[in-house]
């Protein structure tokens, strides 16, 4: 090795799913939403002015911060918006995490945190899910340097009831806690109702999966104003301006169009509901989902064949050849035509494997 090459940052880094684009694919493989943003985004992008580019977008964010804080009925300070949740998160990882003890979250979860967590050298220490993937809340009742849980997990779907996560909460009040809710809005109630009772809470959402613009890159934390404040601090000593102008301005209409925003979710859980039955009547079994996916395994067929021979099908999943799991599909919620082609593909395929 060559000395300049032992000062570089060596880092495993996070695999996102593909992105294949191909002409008549069924795409159920990163969680995306299959229904267009708001009508007010498309309107806002049409009538952009491109002369606005000479300028530096407003590193405060105001506009997206106002419009988010009015939606979840909180102040402005109480409120930071970033380049998706996994900026977000990365930037509340750095400004958290910087004690000597390890940082916990479970040992199967979204598979960014060990990432960050190297790239920032933070020590971690994971606790193990029981048999049914669920979270043992005593295990985090240990001295650590922080805790960050996903809820509802991925990629198993489950979401946890806001008692337990309030248990860890209370636990912890010298640690912060932060909660991923990347899939709050298709499961149940979200730990911003808990902001107000605890200054260690933070609280991570995005507009990727609820709000149709993963596109776009927009994330957004919430919490008490000395964390948000910190967090600003920390990006500002980053990069002031991450959040393009476009960017803001859409954001704003995709807040702003609740109708719009629950009409969306609320088919995509219908859907979703459709499919339990159906995927339970192919032989497949998967916790109760509290999110846009289904978490499932096939009781006769590895689930690594049927990745394979969806994806030769133009059927895309996310298959995890990870220890406890690699029996395992993710599928995404798409529309019922989308969810249609999967199911009879699946029904073809099912029963000629007997055979
Ligand atoms: C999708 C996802 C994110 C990241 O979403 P962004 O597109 O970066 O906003 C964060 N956490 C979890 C658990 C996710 O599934």
């Amino acid at each position: 090795m060559k000395q300049w090459e032992r000062n570089i940052r060596k880092v495993v880094p996070y695999v996102p799913g593909e992105q294949p684009n191909k002409k008549d694919m069924v795409k159920l493989n990163t969680n995306e939403n299959p229904y267009p943003p708001a009508p007010g985004v498309e309107q806002v992008l049409r009538g952009f002015d491109a002369d606005m580019l000479r300028l530096y977008p407003d590193p405060t964010v105001k506009l997206l911060v106002e419009e988010l804080a009015g939606f979840y009925s909180l102040s402005k300070d109480q409120v930071f918006v970033g380049v998706g949740s996994d900026d977000v998160l990365a930037i509340a990882f750095l400004t958290f995490f910087n004690s000597e003890r390890p940082i916990l979250f479970p040992d199967i979860t979204y598979s960014f945190y060990p990432v960050w967590s190297d790239l920032y050298r933070i020590p971690y220490e994971t606790q193990p899910l029981d048999q049914n993937f669920r979270i043992i809340k005593e295990d985090y009742y240990k001295e650590n340097g922080g805790i960050v849980i996903a809820n509802p997990n991925a990629p198993t779907s489950i979401y946890e009831e806001l008692s337990v996560l309030e248990d860890i909460i209370q636990h912890n009040q010298d640690s912060i806690v932060i909660i991923d809710e990347a899939y709050v809005d298709f499961a149940g109630a979200s730990a911003t109702q808990l902001i107000g009772k605890y200054e260690n809470l933070l609280v991570v959402q995005t507009f990727s999966k609820s709000r149709s613009m993963a596109g776009m890159r927009i994330g957004y934390a919430m919490g008490n104003p000395v964390l948000i404040k910190a967090m600003n601090d920390v990006k500002y000593s980053f990069n002031s301006y991450t959040m393009n102008q476009t960017s803001i301005l859409a954001g704003v209409e995709a807040v702003k169009d609740v109708a719009y925003f629950e009409r969306c979710r609320n088919n995509i859980i219908k859907t979703r509901e459709k499919a339990v039955s159906t995927l339970r009547e192919l032989g497949f079994t998967f916790p109760q989902s509290g999110a846009n996916f289904i978490f499932a395994t096939h009781m006769l067929i590895p689930a690594k064949e049927i990745f394979e021979e969806l994806r030769n099908n133009n059927i895309y999943v996310r298959y995890f050849n990870l220890p406890r799991i690699n029996n395992y599909l993710r599928i995404t919620i798409g529309t019922d035509e989308e969810m249609e082609r999967l199911f009879v593909f699946l029904h073809q395929f099912i029963r000629n494997y007997s055979k």
